[in-house]
């Protein structure tokens, strides 16, 4: 494994870190020498990527439970870096969306964002008080499925996400000041577990996985090393200047 160190003396906690892009940029801040905190709620996985690199602790957390993450951020160092990656793709229009389906899309992509922040914020702001540089920095996972584009059968997802995008833009403004910065994500289509999920969910297969590869001007889907290192960007004090923005690394889908 080559190591080098762009993230050399951070301590940065990604959520949804056991599989899938939270798994591909926990190996990848490791990589360039952070202290990662790993969390997910699936145990098994965890332990498999604890083996997998050096420089990462992992802590079973579920980001839909409050008392979990205080607990969490009170025994944890101030933090440099949060990836807020958890989120969820519920499949459908409008009309396929009932009350529950919805508050759950938005407990797991927005609210658990505003969990985590609200815990880990004070403890980031007052190092980045003490800190010269870059400061410390939050990306939040939203999609190109949002106020970005619009696609069919994402209308819970897509809305979301639009709340993520709106949530990163407010919290850049309020701390904007005090030396932290925040940036959203909009990945393409990134063969991950769940996203296999959502192919093997379809009618038909194979079809599924053609239109979904049809929609990437690239011809391809893309792999969660393809996105991790616009994270590790967005995390490392290379990006100082760059606050409030929605960052596409869609393989061309919005040109
Ligand atoms: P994934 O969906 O395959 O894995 C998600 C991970 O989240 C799993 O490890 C799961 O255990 C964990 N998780 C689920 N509920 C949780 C909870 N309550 N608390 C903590 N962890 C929980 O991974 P992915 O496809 O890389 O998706 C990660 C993020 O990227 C999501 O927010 C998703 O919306 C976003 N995204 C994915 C794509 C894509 O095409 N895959 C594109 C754009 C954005």
């Amino acid at each position: 494994m080559t190591t080098s160190s762009r993230l050399r003396n951070k301590t940065i906690l990604v959520t949804a870190a056991a599989q899938g892009i939270g798994r591909a940029t926990a190996l990848a801040c490791a990589r360039e020498g952070a202290q990662v905190i790993a969390t997910d709620i699936n145990a098994a996985l965890l332990d498999k990527l604890a083996h997998a690199s050096t420089g990462i602790r992992t802590a079973v957390l579920d980001v839909r439970s409050a008392e979990a993450i205080a607990a969490l951020a009170a025994e944890l160092p101030a933090l440099d870096g949060l990836f807020n990656c958890a989120g969820y793709v519920h499949h459908g229009s409008v009309l396929d969306c009932d009350e529950a389906a919805w508050d759950f899309s938005f407990d797991l992509n927005v609210k658990s964002m505003y969990r985590m922040v609200r815990a880990f914020l004070p403890g980031m702001l007052d190092k980045a008080k003490r800190r010269e540089g870059g400061g410390t920095s939050i990306v939040n996972m939203a999609s190109m499925a949002s106020s970005v584009k619009g696609f069919p059968n994402r209308f819970a997802y897509g809305a979301s996400k639009a709340a993520v995008i709106g949530m990163t833009k407010a919290l850049a403004a309020d701390h904007v000041q005090q030396g932290l910065r925040c940036n959203a994500l909009c990945p393409g289509t990134v063969d991950t577990p769940s996203l296999r999920e959502r192919i093997a969910a379809a009618p038909d297969p194979a079809q599924a996985e053609r239109d979904f590869i049809a929609r990437q001007p690239m011809g391809r889907l893309a792999v969660a090393e393809d996105i991790a290192p616009q994270v590790v960007y967005l995390l490392s004090d290379e990006s100082r200047f760059v606050t409030g923005q929605v960052v596409l690394v869609d393989g061309g889908v919005t040109i």
